[in-house]
């Protein structure tokens, strides 16, 4: 951490900035030039924000040099990580996008199993669907809870297909991974710290989905918590972020997020088009711009009937609109346009 003193700072302030510094068990280079004087914080700041320093007398700005998330950064581990779901489906590295589809709540067996065969003819690996889902007013469909985690083991059990469903809530985490693969942590939950902090003492995956306004320093301090934790299976999922913008998509696609956290972090980054768009017919372009931009993945909303959905249906393909953006998506991972880091 680069601490900068004001011009005008006296050299009783400088020498007490040293001494905090001293005192919090970290050592400094103190470099007094012509204008200014910069002190160097060598040791664990990390434990510290830049605030802590700015508040003291003389200083001017504190800059950080490591990121705060230290796990999560690829400083710490420079290879990328490959999040493995049951022995066969590969998030991250060298391997194609993985496409994860399913429709946005589990509504009943005949219409779950209809998805998942047609995923899995069009080459998903991974089937989602809600259970438990976070609905901005009360009087919604929260979805079948129990009983839609088994209509989700069923449809596994039928096509093979490896399963992510949402958990929202910390007293839910046994029941959810009983029935699933990999753990949903939704964008209204990013910064639910119970959670975060409970997701990282299970050994199950879990799919991170960036926060409705967060920075991407928060979405990977949110990775970070649960690695500290002890869970490194974590696959980041932008799914769109509000924005002065909503009249014509419901969030604005942040593609750049998908280059810029495969450069700062070695783990996956998957993009959702669905919630980023809001709206079916934006869906095929985002999700291939998203290919393009080197997205590990891809995680989309389907139903036979999108009109009858019980939630999300505006911005869900119907089974025909699906299988020829999958067709299109072969073609284009086939020129290898993905990109490293
Ligand atoms: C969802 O996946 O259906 C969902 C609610 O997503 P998000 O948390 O990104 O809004
Ligand atoms: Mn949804």
């Amino acid at each position: 951490m680069i601490i900068i003193m004001e011009p005008e700072a006296s050299e009783t302030q400088i020498q007490n900035v040293i001494n905090h510094i001293h005192d919090l068990g970290i050592k400094t280079v103190v470099n007094r030039g012509v204008v200014q004087t910069v002190i160097a914080a060598i040791g664990e700041t990390a434990k510290y924000s830049t605030e802590h320093f700015e508040t003291l007398d003389g200083v001017r700005k504190v800059e950080r040099i490591q990121v705060p998330f230290k796990l999560a950064s690829r400083d710490s581990h420079h290879d990328d990580t490959v999040v493995v779901i049951n022995n066969n489906v590969k998030f991250g590295g060298d391997n194609a996008p993985v496409i994860i589809a399913g429709p946005c709540s589990v509504e009943n067996e005949e219409t779950l199993l209809a998805i998942a065969k047609v995923a899995k003819e069009c080459g998903a690996k991974m089937l989602r669907g809600g259970a438990f889902k976070p609905r901005t007013g009360p009087r919604t469909f929260e979805g079948l809870g129990k009983l839609g985690l088994e209509f989700l083991d069923i449809a596994r059990k039928e096509t093979g297909l490896a399963v992510v469903t949402e958990v929202m809530d910390a007293r839910d985490l046994d029941l959810v991974c009983e029935f699933t693969d990999m753990l949903q942590v939704g964008a209204r939950n990013m910064q639910n710290f119970t959670l975060l902090n409970e997701v990282g003492g299970v050994n199950k995956p879990v799919l991170l989905k960036r926060g409705l306004s967060a920075t991407i320093d928060e979405w990977l301090l949110a990775a970070e918590r649960i690695m500290d934790k002890g869970n490194s299976q974590i696959i980041m999922c932008e799914r769109g972020i509000r924005t002065f913008d909503n009249k014509y998509t419901r969030n604005t696609a942040d593609i750049a997020a998908i280059p810029v956290v495969k450069h700062l972090s070695h783990l996956p980054v998957i993009f959702d088009p669905s919630h980023a768009a809001g709206k079916w017919n934006l869906v095929t372009p985002l999700a291939k711009a998203a290919v393009v931009a080197g997205a590990n993945g891809l995680i989309i909303e389907i139903h036979p009937e999108p009109e009858k959905a019980l939630s999300d249906g505006p911005q869900t393909l119907n089974f025909d609109n699906f299988k020829k953006l999958c067709k299109d998506l072969n073609k284009l991972t086939s020129v290898s346009l993905h990109t490293k880091k």
